[in-house]
């Protein structure tokens, strides 16, 4: 089971970001994704895909969400590619998302990081 999902809050990052209103580095967007250059990379290639809808988290996902999640999973090969990533086998990239406190996440907006490029990586 999902934990409910709350309000988008005012202070939302990256819900200004995918509304334009904070400047990012755009990678990518449709109807419902967003995709932009993380600020502070831990790899040659290391953007970040966000639902325009105000999710928490992970944990926040129900079956109303599979289309969604799907679709962000079907187009992150494409959009690593075109940002830079070799490809598989001997290239390759990592996708992450964190969740929770215990899971590492910071930002409360559901993102999936794309990572990739020659190593050495920062962390990760
Ligand atoms: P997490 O720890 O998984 O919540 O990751 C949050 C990520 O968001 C970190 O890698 C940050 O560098 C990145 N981040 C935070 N603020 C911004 C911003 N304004 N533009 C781009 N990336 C950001
Ligand atoms: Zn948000």
């Amino acid at each position: 089971m999902s934990q409910p999902a709350s309000p988008a809050p005012d202070n939302c990052i990256f819900c200004k970001i995918a509304a334009g209103k904070i400047p990012s580095r755009k990678v990518y967007e449709d109807e419902d994704i967003f995709a932009f250059h993380d600020i502070n990379p831990w790899a040659p290639v290391h953007f970040l895909m966000i639902p325009k809808a105000h999710i928490a988290s992970m944990a926040q996902v129900g079956q109303e969400h599979e289309a969604l999640l799907g679709r962000m999973m079907a187009l992150a090969p494409r959009l690593a590619l075109a940002e830079g990533c070799r490809p598989y086998p001997e290239g390759g990239f990592r996708i992450v998302t964190n969740t929770g406190a215990e899971g590492g996440q910071e930002v409360h907006h559901l993102h999936v990081h794309v990572m990739g490029g020659p190593r050495p990586w920062l962390k990760g």
